[in-house]
Protein backbone atom coordinates (compact mmCIF):
# COMPACT_ATOMS: atom_id res chain seq x y z
CA UNK A 1 0.00 0.00 0.00
CA UNK A 2 1.48 3.68 -0.76
CA UNK A 3 2.14 6.24 0.32
CA UNK A 4 4.57 4.14 2.54
CA UNK A 5 6.70 5.58 4.96
CA UNK A 6 9.13 3.19 6.15
CA UNK A 7 11.49 3.83 9.18
CA UNK A 8 14.71 2.15 9.54
CA UNK A 9 15.56 1.71 13.19
CA UNK A 10 19.22 1.13 12.78
CA UNK A 11 19.70 3.93 10.77
CA UNK A 12 17.99 5.69 13.97
CA UNK A 13 19.98 4.08 16.40
CA UNK A 14 23.43 5.08 14.24
CA UNK A 15 22.40 8.75 14.85
CA UNK A 16 22.03 8.06 18.02
CA UNK A 17 25.42 6.50 19.17
CA UNK A 18 27.33 9.03 17.11
CA UNK A 19 25.51 12.31 18.61
CA UNK A 20 26.13 10.47 22.48
CA UNK A 21 29.40 9.68 22.01
CA UNK A 22 30.15 13.10 20.36
CA UNK A 23 28.24 14.00 23.66
CA UNK A 24 30.13 11.58 26.14
CA UNK A 25 33.42 13.14 25.23
CA UNK A 26 32.74 16.70 26.71
CA UNK A 27 30.40 15.11 29.66
CA UNK A 28 26.77 15.60 27.90
CA UNK A 29 23.85 12.99 28.46
CA UNK A 30 21.64 13.03 25.79
CA UNK A 31 17.89 12.98 26.08
CA UNK A 32 15.93 11.37 23.08
CA UNK A 33 12.79 13.28 21.43
CA UNK A 34 10.58 11.18 20.05
CA UNK A 35 8.25 14.01 19.13
CA UNK A 36 6.28 12.11 16.58
CA UNK A 37 2.40 10.61 17.52
CA UNK A 38 1.59 7.67 15.42
CA UNK A 39 -1.62 6.30 16.58
CA UNK A 40 -1.51 3.66 14.08
CA UNK A 41 1.90 1.66 14.51
CA UNK A 42 4.18 1.43 18.08
CA UNK A 43 6.48 4.08 16.41
CA UNK A 44 7.56 5.62 19.97
CA UNK A 45 8.38 2.45 21.42
CA UNK A 46 10.47 0.61 18.65
CA UNK A 47 11.91 4.58 18.00
CA UNK A 48 12.63 4.98 21.67
CA UNK A 49 14.22 1.80 21.46
CA UNK A 50 16.99 2.27 19.13
CA UNK A 51 17.44 5.31 20.71
CA UNK A 52 18.71 3.69 23.68
CA UNK A 53 20.40 0.96 21.80
CA UNK A 54 22.42 3.96 20.33
CA UNK A 55 23.05 5.46 23.82
CA UNK A 56 20.34 7.81 25.17
CA UNK A 57 19.94 8.63 28.91
CA UNK A 58 16.49 8.89 28.56
CA UNK A 59 13.18 9.64 26.22
CA UNK A 60 11.36 12.92 25.77
CA UNK A 61 8.22 14.12 23.80
CA UNK A 62 6.08 17.38 23.36
CA UNK A 63 2.71 15.44 24.12
CA UNK A 64 1.27 14.33 27.17
CA UNK A 65 -0.99 11.60 25.12
CA UNK A 66 2.13 10.34 22.93
CA UNK A 67 3.47 9.64 27.11
CA UNK A 68 0.29 7.65 28.10
CA UNK A 69 0.59 5.97 24.70
CA UNK A 70 4.32 4.86 25.57
CA UNK A 71 3.47 3.15 28.65
CA UNK A 72 0.64 1.66 27.70
CA UNK A 73 2.67 0.27 25.06
CA UNK A 74 5.39 -1.12 28.25
CA UNK A 75 7.88 1.83 27.62
CA UNK A 76 9.24 1.78 31.05
CA UNK A 77 12.28 4.31 30.57
CA UNK A 78 12.42 7.69 32.35
CA UNK A 79 10.41 9.92 29.93
CA UNK A 80 10.57 13.76 29.78
CA UNK A 81 7.88 15.70 29.32
CA UNK A 82 8.99 18.65 26.78
CA UNK A 83 6.02 21.53 26.49
CA UNK A 84 5.18 23.11 29.69
CA UNK A 85 2.12 21.22 30.53
CA UNK A 86 -1.50 22.29 30.40
CA UNK A 87 -3.36 22.43 33.57
CA UNK A 88 -5.71 19.87 32.61
CA UNK A 89 -3.67 17.48 32.23
CA UNK A 90 -1.19 17.68 35.47
CA UNK A 91 -2.47 14.30 36.51
CA UNK A 92 -1.81 12.72 33.28
CA UNK A 93 1.57 14.47 33.86
CA UNK A 94 2.44 13.42 37.31
CA UNK A 95 1.01 9.75 36.42
CA UNK A 96 2.91 8.92 33.27
CA UNK A 97 5.90 11.26 33.00
CA UNK A 98 8.88 11.10 35.21
CA UNK A 99 9.74 14.24 34.91
CA UNK A 100 8.67 17.74 32.74
CA UNK A 101 9.50 21.19 31.77
CA UNK A 102 8.29 23.97 33.97
CA UNK A 103 8.12 27.85 34.40
CA UNK A 104 5.28 28.51 35.69
CA UNK A 105 4.64 28.89 39.26
CA UNK A 106 0.97 28.40 39.74
CA UNK A 107 1.34 25.52 37.55
CA UNK A 108 3.82 24.20 40.19
CA UNK A 109 1.90 24.53 42.94
CA UNK A 110 -0.48 22.61 41.17
CA UNK A 111 2.06 19.89 40.17
CA UNK A 112 2.96 19.36 44.16
CA UNK A 113 -0.56 19.18 45.08
CA UNK A 114 -1.19 16.47 42.45
CA UNK A 115 1.93 14.68 43.43
CA UNK A 116 1.35 14.89 47.07
CA UNK A 117 -2.35 13.50 46.17
CA UNK A 118 -0.52 10.30 44.42
CA UNK A 119 2.09 9.89 46.79
CA UNK A 120 4.90 10.49 44.37
CA UNK A 121 7.78 12.85 43.73
CA UNK A 122 7.85 14.96 40.26
CA UNK A 123 11.00 15.88 38.75
CA UNK A 124 11.04 19.62 37.39
CA UNK A 125 13.77 20.94 34.82
CA UNK A 126 13.13 24.81 35.62
CA UNK A 127 13.55 26.66 32.16
CA UNK A 128 15.03 29.53 31.38
CA UNK A 129 14.91 32.16 28.68
CA UNK A 130 17.45 33.36 27.38
CA UNK A 131 16.43 35.34 24.51
CA UNK A 132 14.88 32.75 21.90
CA UNK A 133 11.48 34.09 23.37
CA UNK A 134 8.98 30.81 23.91
CA UNK A 135 9.24 29.37 26.74
CA UNK A 136 11.27 29.66 30.20
CA UNK A 137 11.20 32.51 32.94
CA UNK A 138 12.63 35.77 31.91
CA UNK A 139 13.86 37.75 34.69
CA UNK A 140 16.81 36.53 35.90
CA UNK A 141 15.95 37.15 39.48
CA UNK A 142 12.80 35.41 39.35
CA UNK A 143 14.53 32.73 38.12
CA UNK A 144 16.71 32.26 40.79
CA UNK A 145 13.92 32.19 43.14
CA UNK A 146 11.52 30.03 41.48
CA UNK A 147 14.24 26.99 41.56
CA UNK A 148 15.01 28.20 45.09
CA UNK A 149 11.42 27.91 45.98
CA UNK A 150 10.74 24.78 44.52
CA UNK A 151 13.79 23.36 46.42
CA UNK A 152 12.79 24.32 49.89
CA UNK A 153 8.62 24.77 49.76
CA UNK A 154 7.69 21.54 47.21
CA UNK A 155 8.43 18.22 48.94
CA UNK A 156 6.78 16.55 46.22
CA UNK A 157 8.79 18.18 43.59
CA UNK A 158 12.11 17.48 42.94
CA UNK A 159 14.43 20.17 41.01
CA UNK A 160 16.67 18.13 38.70
CA UNK A 161 18.18 21.13 36.80
CA UNK A 162 17.86 23.80 34.62
CA UNK A 163 17.42 24.04 30.86
CA UNK A 164 17.08 26.96 28.08
CA UNK A 165 15.27 26.36 24.68
CA UNK A 166 16.57 28.37 21.51
CA UNK A 167 16.65 28.68 17.73
CA UNK A 168 12.48 27.54 18.00
CA UNK A 169 10.77 31.43 18.30
CA UNK A 170 13.29 33.79 18.24
CA UNK A 171 15.64 31.61 15.62
CA UNK A 172 18.36 32.80 17.97
CA UNK A 173 21.64 30.86 17.69
CA UNK A 174 22.87 28.91 20.90
CA UNK A 175 26.45 30.39 21.80
CA UNK A 176 29.11 30.86 24.38
CA UNK A 177 27.51 34.18 25.78
CA UNK A 178 23.71 32.65 25.87
CA UNK A 179 24.78 29.43 27.11
CA UNK A 180 27.35 31.06 29.58
CA UNK A 181 24.75 32.27 31.43
CA UNK A 182 22.64 29.57 32.00
CA UNK A 183 26.07 28.07 33.56
CA UNK A 184 26.19 30.75 35.65
CA UNK A 185 22.85 30.82 36.97
CA UNK A 186 23.06 27.05 37.88
CA UNK A 187 26.01 27.96 39.76
CA UNK A 188 24.11 30.65 41.71
CA UNK A 189 21.33 28.11 42.58
CA UNK A 190 23.48 25.22 43.93
CA UNK A 191 24.99 28.12 45.79
CA UNK A 192 21.26 28.80 47.34
CA UNK A 193 20.21 25.33 47.46
CA UNK A 194 23.79 23.69 49.00
CA UNK A 195 24.07 20.82 46.44
CA UNK A 196 24.80 20.10 42.89
CA UNK A 197 21.67 20.41 39.43
CA UNK A 198 22.15 16.95 37.89
CA UNK A 199 21.19 18.70 34.95
CA UNK A 200 22.25 22.03 33.06
CA UNK A 201 20.39 21.77 29.43
CA UNK A 202 21.67 23.24 26.79
CA UNK A 203 19.19 23.01 23.81
CA UNK A 204 18.52 20.82 21.41
CA UNK A 205 19.45 19.36 17.38
CA UNK A 206 20.74 23.01 17.46
CA UNK A 207 23.17 23.29 20.06
CA UNK A 208 25.03 20.27 18.69
CA UNK A 209 27.41 22.34 16.25
CA UNK A 210 28.99 23.64 19.73
CA UNK A 211 30.24 19.80 20.46
CA UNK A 212 31.53 19.11 17.54
CA UNK A 213 33.84 22.54 17.39
CA UNK A 214 34.13 22.53 21.06
CA UNK A 215 32.60 25.74 22.20
CA UNK A 216 29.95 24.29 24.14
CA UNK A 217 30.26 26.14 27.61
CA UNK A 218 31.88 23.63 30.65
CA UNK A 219 28.96 23.16 32.91
CA UNK A 220 26.32 22.29 29.85
CA UNK A 221 25.74 18.69 30.77
CA UNK A 222 22.48 17.72 29.30
CA UNK A 223 20.76 18.24 25.81
CA UNK A 224 16.97 17.02 24.31
CA UNK A 225 17.92 15.71 21.19
CA UNK A 226 15.18 14.87 18.07
CA UNK A 227 15.70 16.17 14.32
CA UNK A 228 19.73 15.25 15.01
CA UNK A 229 18.99 11.92 15.73
CA UNK A 230 15.14 11.22 13.97
CA UNK A 231 16.68 12.51 10.73
CA UNK A 232 20.57 14.13 10.82
CA UNK A 233 19.22 16.46 8.00
CA UNK A 234 19.30 20.14 9.14
CA UNK A 235 22.86 20.02 9.87
CA UNK A 236 23.95 18.57 7.28
CA UNK A 237 21.70 20.79 4.39
CA UNK A 238 20.80 24.00 6.35
CA UNK A 239 23.46 24.32 8.75
CA UNK A 240 26.01 22.98 5.94
CA UNK A 241 28.16 21.92 8.98
CA UNK A 242 30.15 18.46 8.68
CA UNK A 243 28.03 16.02 10.25
CA UNK A 244 27.96 13.95 7.13
CA UNK A 245 28.16 11.19 9.59
CA UNK A 246 25.09 11.17 10.43
CA UNK A 247 22.54 8.83 8.10
CA UNK A 248 19.91 11.01 6.30
CA UNK A 249 17.83 8.44 4.95
CA UNK A 250 16.19 7.64 8.34
CA UNK A 251 12.71 7.74 7.35
CA UNK A 252 12.26 6.73 3.33
CA UNK A 253 8.78 8.21 1.80
CA UNK A 254 7.27 6.00 -1.41
CA UNK A 255 4.51 7.21 -3.16
CA UNK A 256 3.20 5.87 -6.51
CA UNK A 257 2.64 7.88 -9.88
CA UNK A 258 -0.99 7.83 -11.32
CA UNK A 259 -0.30 9.71 -14.45
CA UNK A 260 2.75 10.78 -16.77
CA UNK A 261 2.09 13.38 -19.33
CA UNK A 262 4.07 15.69 -21.61
CA UNK A 263 2.56 19.34 -20.68
CA UNK A 264 3.32 22.99 -21.03
CA UNK A 265 5.94 24.41 -17.84
CA UNK A 266 3.37 27.40 -17.70
CA UNK A 267 -0.16 27.15 -16.93
CA UNK A 268 -2.68 28.48 -19.63
CA UNK A 269 -5.02 31.02 -18.76
CA UNK A 270 -5.97 34.02 -16.08
CA UNK A 271 -3.77 32.93 -13.17
CA UNK A 272 -5.48 33.55 -9.91
CA UNK A 273 -4.73 31.98 -7.03
CA UNK A 274 -3.86 28.00 -5.74
CA UNK A 275 -5.98 25.43 -4.04
CA UNK A 276 -4.24 27.27 -0.77
CA UNK A 277 -5.01 30.93 -1.54
CA UNK A 278 -1.37 31.86 -2.54
CA UNK A 279 -0.09 33.32 -5.80
CA UNK A 280 2.35 30.94 -6.91
CA UNK A 281 4.94 31.72 -9.59
CA UNK A 282 5.39 30.15 -12.51
CA UNK A 283 8.72 29.61 -15.13
CA UNK A 284 7.69 28.56 -18.56
CA UNK A 285 10.61 26.68 -19.37
CA UNK A 286 8.75 25.03 -22.63
CA UNK A 287 7.28 21.33 -22.48
CA UNK A 288 8.35 18.77 -19.58
CA UNK A 289 7.50 15.39 -18.65
CA UNK A 290 5.64 15.57 -15.97
CA UNK A 291 4.63 13.03 -13.51
CA UNK A 292 1.74 12.91 -11.27
CA UNK A 293 2.19 11.11 -7.81
CA UNK A 294 -0.41 10.35 -5.27
CA UNK A 295 1.09 12.02 -2.13
CA UNK A 296 0.10 15.86 -1.62
CA UNK A 297 0.21 18.46 1.39
CA UNK A 298 -2.19 16.72 3.75
CA UNK A 299 0.30 14.10 3.75
CA UNK A 300 3.69 15.96 3.96
CA UNK A 301 2.82 19.99 4.63
CA UNK A 302 4.50 21.15 1.99
CA UNK A 303 5.40 20.21 -1.47
CA UNK A 304 9.08 21.31 -0.79
CA UNK A 305 9.06 18.98 2.30
CA UNK A 306 10.08 15.50 -0.14
CA UNK A 307 13.15 14.94 -1.29
CA UNK A 308 13.31 12.71 -3.90
CA UNK A 309 16.49 10.20 -3.93
CA UNK A 310 16.79 10.30 -7.63
CA UNK A 311 18.00 13.55 -7.75
CA UNK A 312 17.42 13.85 -11.36
CA UNK A 313 13.66 13.89 -10.05
CA UNK A 314 12.67 17.64 -9.43
CA UNK A 315 9.48 18.67 -7.45
CA UNK A 316 7.32 21.40 -8.89
CA UNK A 317 4.49 21.15 -6.93
CA UNK A 318 1.28 19.85 -4.95
CA UNK A 319 -2.18 20.35 -3.81
CA UNK A 320 -3.87 18.67 -1.03
CA UNK A 321 -3.63 15.24 -2.54
CA UNK A 322 -1.19 15.34 -5.37
CA UNK A 323 2.43 16.31 -5.78
CA UNK A 324 3.81 17.05 -9.83
CA UNK A 325 7.29 15.86 -10.16
CA UNK A 326 9.46 16.98 -13.44
CA UNK A 327 10.80 13.84 -14.70
CA UNK A 328 12.32 14.62 -18.05
CA UNK A 329 15.68 14.10 -16.93
CA UNK A 330 15.01 11.21 -15.21
CA UNK A 331 17.75 8.50 -16.55
CA UNK A 332 15.31 5.98 -15.93
CA UNK A 333 11.79 5.84 -17.60
CA UNK A 334 9.17 6.29 -15.63
CA UNK A 335 5.88 5.37 -16.29
CA UNK A 336 2.29 4.92 -13.97
CA UNK A 337 2.41 2.60 -11.54
CA UNK A 338 6.30 3.27 -10.77
CA UNK A 339 6.80 4.68 -7.33
CA UNK A 340 9.13 7.29 -6.64
CA UNK A 341 11.08 7.26 -3.35
CA UNK A 342 11.66 10.57 -1.11
CA UNK A 343 13.25 11.56 1.97
CA UNK A 344 11.27 13.84 4.21
CA UNK A 345 12.77 16.74 6.59
CA UNK A 346 10.86 17.07 9.78
CA UNK A 347 7.65 18.83 8.55
CA UNK A 348 7.34 15.94 5.99
CA UNK A 349 7.93 13.50 8.76
CA UNK A 350 5.37 14.95 11.06
CA UNK A 351 3.12 15.07 9.14
CA UNK A 352 3.41 11.69 7.45
CA UNK A 353 3.47 10.39 11.10
CA UNK A 354 0.28 12.01 11.52
CA UNK A 355 -1.98 11.20 8.01
CA UNK A 356 -4.39 8.20 8.27
CA UNK A 357 -3.74 7.82 4.24
CA UNK A 358 0.02 7.08 5.07
CA UNK A 359 0.97 3.25 6.08
CA UNK A 360 4.05 3.19 8.21
CA UNK A 361 6.71 0.33 8.44
CA UNK A 362 9.40 -0.14 10.76
CA UNK A 363 12.57 -2.10 9.11
CA UNK A 364 15.33 -3.19 11.23
CA UNK A 365 18.42 -2.52 8.91
C1 LIG B 1 11.33 19.64 20.21
C2 LIG B 1 12.10 20.04 21.38
C3 LIG B 1 13.43 19.64 21.48
C4 LIG B 1 14.14 18.88 20.40
O1 LIG B 1 14.44 19.75 19.34
P1 LIG B 1 15.27 19.24 18.08
O2 LIG B 1 15.58 20.48 17.35
O3 LIG B 1 14.36 18.32 17.31
O4 LIG B 1 16.47 18.54 18.58
C5 LIG B 1 14.11 20.00 22.63
N1 LIG B 1 13.52 20.72 23.62
C6 LIG B 1 12.24 21.13 23.53
C7 LIG B 1 11.66 21.92 24.65
C8 LIG B 1 11.48 20.80 22.41
O5 LIG B 1 10.21 21.20 22.35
Amino acid sequence: MYPKMTVHLSRIEHNASFVCDLAAKKGVRITGVVKSSDNYSNSYQAIAEAMKRGGVSSIADSRMKTIERMREMGVEDHILLLRIPQMWELPKVVEFANASLQSDPGTLAAVEEEAAKQGKIHEVILMNDLGDLREGIFDPQIFHETAVWIEKELPHLRLLGIGTNLGCYGSIVPDKTNLSLLVERARSIEKAIGRELEIVSGGGTSTLPMLLDDTLPEGINHLRVGEGILLGRDLNTIWKLPFDKLRMDTYVVEAQIIEVEDKPSYPIGRIFVDAFGNTPEYTDIGMRTRALVAIGKRDIGSHDALFPLDESILVVGGSSDHLILDITDCASPLSVGDVVSFLPNYQALVNCIESSDVTIVHQLD
